[in-house]
């Protein structure tokens, strides 16, 4: 740091980079967490390396003071280095990702403490019935003055005059109670060969303390989270974090559950549900090195971990790592990133691998851990095909017969099914039979969907509801609203009239909101309280049901229109996520999915189990199109309330396109979701080669334009929603 001066990334969204004096008698590092003074307010920021954040250079003279260093750990250099990439790959501020490192404000004040009280052996000189008798009952005790007036039942006065003569002491005792370790010894599994032989290999790379990427690749049920808990220990044996990803909080309690019956005690959990307590407690616990396994959703990956042995990221193929708001970032990608600087092995889990992903093991870049076969007993379930043509369901209904005979036969075994549909509500378009007036939102384009739990009708994108309606808005007539297509809510009340004596539970995100209500879940499915689930793609993963045997796929071909160039890929994974919850103990597994075009690639493959044909025709359709992971794609929306307003800007962005070789720009054209949260959106999509730098060009190209505030301009790299 030269002389007395320091660069400061500050957490603002415009003023990032200022430079400010170090007060005498104050010491900073790169990586002290400050605050400073901007204007009248004061802002929390972190001092950074000169050379490596470019900043408008102010004279000595006009320099203000940094006001305090907060009472936390500095941010790491490995963290430093992943917000510097991370900003500059994703076109994001420097400050926004800086932000994810320090998700705690609290948490920067220091440990929260209480002052408590204990004796100190020394008898007071003038001693009162009361006061022996104080000093008698606290005995070792330690505690708030009224918690020990309490145990030794006198006033709170006696025992202040006990501490004005000494008799008693005030300790001051952090509420940060520290959480346990997990125990790398505590209950080691038995493992298949080849599971030995792969966790071998992971523990040989965390000894190692250098970045390796792994895709651990295997069919659900293969085993893969025992192997890689065995990496986890290996790195608890040498006293190094952990940092485990999920791509859904719903996935965390079933995790947790395992991850304690294998250490012992449970690991620190990151997400979105916790109180601010918990937050803070957590990152100062990540901070200071003593939490050494967090588990958590993607913001978690850009936490401060001084001391990082080891990440995982299951279900890597999930596309919900892929952040769609603020800082679009994928988290799988970021964590390929976090490991390489931090010299850490990184494990990708997955069955059914991303070809991003997969790519990379064939240029030579992830080691590939192969784990065939399902462990233990359990066998792959068989997938058949009902073309809804050849036998479509009866009127009104959704499941067709042999679908219906098999979950018959499924309850009459006392064995349980799921039926899969991955859409929540009732139903996804309500319309007027008489008029033809269809329930739309007013703030997007987009149905509302009618979820009668709640009677109301809600919008998916902004969560606009409105009641029920009894009557048609347009043309007033009454029971002419009819319910188009199914939702899990009209799955289930077709099961009740099929299956009235069975029970049922509906799984999304409206019923298993929490961690908690998950667990509650998890729980009845184990103890046979549920015939027949009901559910979207939350309960497709994650789940170990052993008397699950059997899996209806209600509309295999939901996935299928949207026109994303991973429509058929997704479809795959899904199907095979789902089909993989049937059979996972003793019994095999049976699996059915009601599709419209049985013909298609995606539902062959499916059928056949080559999931390896598959790939490789969705490899090629790629390469052939330049399509990821052979070309790239970035997004530009533009949006605002003000319709002609954002269609001019995009225009404008249009027009002042670079011409390129290399790079293609198509638009802007409406955005498919063309209104959103009340906002108006234009697209421009642009194509280019993959080792083309067009984050480079498109910071150059935004970044001589300029636009009103009503406007907002963002850029998606390697987008994953094309809507
Ligand atoms: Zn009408
Ligand atoms: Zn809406």
């Amino acid at each position: 740091m030269p002389g007395n001066r320091a660069r400061i990334l500050v957490l603002h969204p415009v003023l990032d980079v200022l430079d400010y004096r170090v007060p005498h008698g104050m010491q900073v590092e790169p990586g002290s967490i400050v605050v400073v003074p901007i204007g009248p307010r004061q802002f929390v920021g972190v001092v950074w390396e000169e050379e490596r954040l470019p900043g408008e250079f102010v004279g000595d003279n006009r320099l203000r003071n940094i006001l305090a260093v907060a009472d936390a750990p500095p941010i790491p250099a490995s963290v430093r280095r992943l917000v510097e990439w991370t900003a500059n790959y994703y076109l994001a501020p420097h400050s926004a990702v800086l932000h994810m490192a320090l998700r705690s404000t609290a948490a920067l004040e220091g440990a929260p403490t209480v002052v408590e009280y204990r004796a100190t052996g020394t008898v007071p000189d003038r001693i009162t019935p009361q006061r022996a008798q104080a000093l008698e009952r606290i005995g070792e005790r330690q505690g708030l003055v009224r918690e020990l007036a309490t145990i030794a039942e006198v006033s709170e006065g006696v025992i202040r005059g006990l501490v004005k003569v000494g008799a008693i002491e005030a300790v001051t005792v952090s509420t940060d109670t520290p959480y346990p370790l997990p125990d790398p010894l505590f209950a080691p599994p038995e493992l298949s060969q080849q599971q030995a032989d792969v966790a071998s290999i992971l523990r040989q790379a965390v000894g190692a303390r250098a970045f390796q990427p792994f895709l651990l690749d295997g069919v659900t049920g293969s085993g893969k989270t025992e192997v890689y808990f065995e990496a986890i220990a290996a790195a608890l044996a040498e006293g190094r974090q952990t940092l485990v990803l999920l791509p859904e909080i719903a996935l965390t309690e079933p995790f947790l559950t395992r991850f304690t019956a294998r250490f012992g005690c449970e690991p620190v959990a990151w997400h979105s549900d916790l109180r601010q307590s918990q937050r803070r407690r957590a990152w100062r616990a990540i901070a200071s090195g003593e939490a050494l396994v967090t588990v958590g959703a993607r913001s978690a990956l850009f936490l401060p971990y001084p001391n990082l042995g080891l990440i995982v990221v299951d279900e890597a193929h999930e596309t919900s790592f892929k952040q769609e708001e603020g800082v679009h970032y994928h988290a799988r990608d970021v964590a390929v990133m976090r490991g390489k600087f931090a010299q850490c092995p990184v494990v990708l889990a997955s069955a059914t691998p991303a070809i991003e992903t997969r790519h990379q093991v064939e240029l030579g870049r992830y080691e590939e851990l192969k784990l065939p076969g399902r462990y233990g007993a359990a066998e792959l379930p068989a997938i058949e095909a009902i073309d809804l043509l050849a036998e479509p369901p009866e009127r009104g209904r959704w499941l067709s017969p042999r679908l219906v005979k098999a979950v018959e036969e499924t309850l009459g075994k006392g064995e349980q099914s799921l039926l899969f549909l991955n859409r929540r509500g009732y139903a996804p378009l309500t319309l007027c039979r008489h008029c033809g007036h269809r329930f739309q939102c007013p703030n997007c384009t987009a149905w509302m969907v009618e979820h009668r739990l709640i009677a109301r009708l809600s919008c998916h994108h902004c969560g606009h509801t409105i009641p029920a309606p009894e009557m048609c808005p347009e043309c007033k007539s009454e029971d002419t609203l009819v319910a188009c297509g199914p939702g899990v809510e009209r799955i289930a009340d077709e099961v009740s009239a099929l299956f009235p004596e069975a029970r049922t539970a509906i799984v999304t995100s409206d019923t298993l909101w929490s961690p908690a209500r998950a667990a509650e879940f998890v729980q009845r499915m184990e103890h046979g309280a549920i015939d027949i689930v009901i559910g979207t793609q939350l309960i497709t993963k994650g789940y170990h049901f052993p008397n699950l045997t059997l899996v209806g796929v209600v509309d295999a071909d939901l996935g299928l229109d949207g026109g994303d160039l991973r429509a058929a890929e997704r479809t795959f994974q899904q199907i095979m996520q789902v089909a993989g919850r049937a059979g996972r103990g003793e019994k095999p597994g049976k699996v059915y999915i009601q599709t419209h075009a049985p013909g298609a690639a995606v539902m062959q493959a499916l059928v056949s189990g080559d999931s390896e044909a598959f790939y490789a025709a969705e490899t090629e359709a790629r390469r052939y199109a330049d399509a990821p992971p052979f070309g790239r794609y970035a997004a530009i929306i533009v949006s605002s309330e003000d319709r002609v307003a954002a269609e001019e800007v995009a225009r404008m962005i249009g027009r002042s396109a670079p011409q390129l070789d290399e790079m293609h720009v198509f638009g802007p054209a409406p955005a498919p979701l063309a209104m959103l949260r009340g906002r108006h959106r234009f697209r421009l999509l642009v194509h280019a080669r993959r080792a083309f730098d067009v984050q480079d060009v498109i910071r150059e190209w935004l970044g001589g334009l300029s636009w009103g505030p009503k406007v907002r301009v963002s850029v998606d790299i390697d987008p994953y929603s094309f809507l």
